[in-house]
Parts: structure tokens; C-alpha cells; sequence
């Protein structure tokens, strides 16, 4: 069974904030996938930390590299499901533009300093902003004038929310699911991110495949096929062959899963998906327990790694002093930023400034304002 029923209807959009004329070939989705490549957060993707900072190895993940896997394991499954391809691969390519330099520390030392102020930081609001405000390319509109329903599937990224529940989201469909096409990201995120680091891990020298294969029996089950198929291959092609294994299973396993729950849930169309009051995206059993089991392995052999955590540490503590330092003395802040003040609250102002840096500015600004320490990783 394909999903085409339930395919985003490309000519019912809800439109652009700013009216525009169609395009003579290219469609609504393409036009925003378009633009998202275009956009200058998204480029900064490139010197972002997706898991190992700099200085771990060259051919590492950094948040680019991440978010194109993304695009791809994404735009197979709507592919696969007959939904709509470019819908499917604009939110994969913006589904990350939202974060800080150096990935979860610095979202959550960014979060903890406005908090001080009763604020918060967010990078499903941070995107937001970049794509309504941040992004100057137009002469007729502030940012990139998305469609409603790529903008709602960035909201909508990994979790959906209750009429009130979100008050600077309540133009997006409060209590309703996003279309499926936009459901596939926030798993298609999991299977990259979860093999990407399983990848990466190994490669760092973190584990041996035996460890591997001890607490993601699947993967065991799958090494074991290509070791009998290449008994001569090494192991570091034999990891590789079962790693694209593991990739395919999780990812039909995202496939089938999907096909199957729209099934049995009656739903008939993309309304009914909307109204369905939980989301219809889900993996096959077998797929999902290996997500499982790879998550709680990487937790604990990658993750929380002290290298990993020293690098946290330090993240933390640089992003805090250099928020503090804007917030003490703002005339430090570059225009347009320091314009902002007139109209917005500092504490927000040298947020969303931090937010927007790769992790090499961040490090520059950082030695900059703060003299002859260190700069972090230096
Ligand atoms: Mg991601």
C-alpha cells in the first residue's frame, strides 16, 4: 500500500506570509527547499558540532554532514510511501539550522542563561526566527517567506503541542499533527544520527565490534551475515558492510512501520492524519528495539565519554561568561545587533547573537573579548 492518499496536496497550501507568483517549473516545496539551501544558517551548518568537536578527526559528522543524511534517509521514505519528496527534504535541510555552536551544551547553557531572566532558548524557535527575521536576502520581505506548512513542520520538529501550550507557535495548528510528510524527520533524524554516531564511535577507537554486537544484538545478527559472506575482509570493511545493514533496516523499518500504523488507523486523507490526536509515523518492532539499543549504547560508550564531557564542560562555561560579558557591556555587540537593544530586551539580543555563531566564531569572539585566555580547543 502507498501513502499517496495521504501526500501533502502541493495546490492547497496555506500559502506564504507574503503573496507570490507560482513559479514557472519549480513547485512551492522545491521553492522553499530552495531557498533553505540558499539561507546563510544554513551554510553555517558546515563549522557546527553535530557530536566530536574539532580536533577529533577530519572525516567526522559535523552538523551539515548530518543534516544532508538526514535529507537522504528522509527523501527515500517519503519516496517510498508516495508522499511528497520535496516537502519531505526542505524540512530535513532546515531541521537543524536552529542550533548554537557546540550542539547540546550549547543549547542548554544558552537555555539555563535566560532563564536568569525568566526567558528560555529553543532551536525550533531559534529556526523560526532565522527563517521570518534573521535571513536578509529580499527586498520585499524580512527572511525567507516560507510556506505555512514547512514553518509548522519546523515547529512541529520533534514534538506537537496543546492549544495554549505554546504561545509564540499559536498561529500552527495547536493540538493538530503535522502532515506525515513532516512526521518522517524526527525519526529520519534518530536512524542518521544513531549510525552516524555508532560510525563515528568506532572509528574514534571507542568500542570493538564484539561490544557492538553484545548490546545491539541486530547489528551482531547482521555482522555475522557479512562476516560468513567476506570471511576474508577486515573488520573495518566488515563494519562498514553491516553498518549499511543497520541503515537499510532502521529505515525500512521507518518504511513499513509507517505504511502499517496509517493503515490501522482509518485515517483517509491529510485531515484525518492532522486529527489523528497522535503521530502516525512509527518504526517496525524490530527496528525500533534496535533504535533502542543503540541509543543506550551510545549513551554509554560515546556520549558520556569524559573527553566528550570535558568538552561539555568547557562549552558550557565559555558560552555563559561570553552571554554575561554582552549583557555587562553591550555596547561589545556588533551592529545590527547592538540596534536591536532599542527594541528588544539584551538578554535576548546576545542570545540570539551566540545562537547564530559557528563554533570557530564562537572561538574567535570568544579570544577577542576575553583578552589572552585560551580560546576553546586551542
Ligand atoms: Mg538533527
Amino acid at each position: 500500500m502507498s501513502l499517496v492518499a495521504f501526500r501533502f496536496p502541493v495546490d492547497r497550501l496555506a500559502g506564504r506570509r507574503y503573496p507570490e507568483a507560482p513559479h514557472p517549473f519549480r513547485s512551492e516545496f522545491q521553492r522553499d527547499r530552495d531557498r533553505i539551501v540558499h539561507a546563510r544558517a544554513f551554510r553555517r551548518l558546515e563549522d557546527k558540532t553535530q557530536v566530536f568537536g574539532e580536533g577529533f578527526s577530519d572525516h567526522f559528522r559535523n552538523r551539515l554532514t548530518h543534516t544532508i543524511e538526514v535529507a537522504q534517509i528522509a527523501r527515500t521514505a517519503a519516496s517510498a510511501l508516495g508522499l511528497d519528496e520535496d516537502f519531505t527534504e526542505a524540512l530535513s535541510l532546515a531541521h537543524d539550522i536552529g542550533h548554537p555552536p557546540f550542539a547540546h551544551a550549547g543549547e542548554d547553557a544558552l537555555n539555563a542563561a535566560m532563564k536568569r531572566f525568566g526567558d528560555s532558548f529553543d532551536h525550533n524557535v531559534h529556526a523560526l526566527h532565522i527563517v521570518e527575521y534573521f535571513e536578509s536576502r529580499y527586498a520585499r520581505f524580512p527572511g525567507l517567506n516560507l510556506t505555512f506548512e514547512v514553518r509548522e513542520g519546523m515547529v512541529k520538529h520533534s514534538r506537537d503541542f496543546l492549544p495554549g501550550e505554546r504561545p509564540e507557535f499559536k498561529e500552527y495548528l495547536p493540538g493538530l499533527r503535522p502532515p506525515v510528510e513532516a512526521q518522517l524527520i524526527d525519526l529520519a533524524d534518530e536512524i542518521a544520527y544513531n549510525t552516524a554516531d555508532l560510525d563515528d564511535g568506532y572509528s574514534a577507537g571507542l568500542f570493538s565490534i564484539g561490544e557492538i554486537a553484545a548490546s545491539v544484538p541486530g547489528y551482531g545478527s547482521l555482522f555475522g551475515e557479512v562476516r560468513s559472506l567476506y570471511p576474508e575482509a577486515q573488520d573495518g570493511i566488515l563494519f562498514q558492510e553491516a553498518l549499511r545493514k543497520l541503515i537499510d533496516l532502521l529505515a525500512s523499518g521507518l518504511i513499513e512501520g509507517t505504511r502499517d500504523a496509517v493503515a490501522a488507523s482509518g485515517c483517509k486523507d491529510v485531515e484525518d492524519v492532522r486529527r489523528a490526536g497522535r503521530r502516525l509515523v512509527t518504526m517496525r518492532q524490530d527496528a525500533a528495539a534496535a533504535t533502542r539499543q543503540l541509543k543506550d549504547f551510545l549513551h554509554r560508550r560515546v556520549y558520556s565519554i569524559e573527553p566528550l564531557q570535558a568538552e561539555r564542560r568547557r562549552a558550557t562555561d565559555q558560552i555563559w561568561r561570553l552571554f554575561e560579558h554582552y549583557v555587562q557591556s553591550p555596547e561589545r555587540l556588533p551592529e545590527p545587533h547592538l540596534g536591536r537593544t532599542a527594541r528588544l530586551p539584551l538578554h535576548r539580543v546576545a542570545c540570539d547573537y551566540i545562537a547564530g555563531m559557528t563554533d570557530g566564531f564562537f572561538r574567535r569572539t570568544y579570544a577577542r573579548e576575553f583578552g589572552s585566555e585560551t580560546p576553546l580547543n586551542g
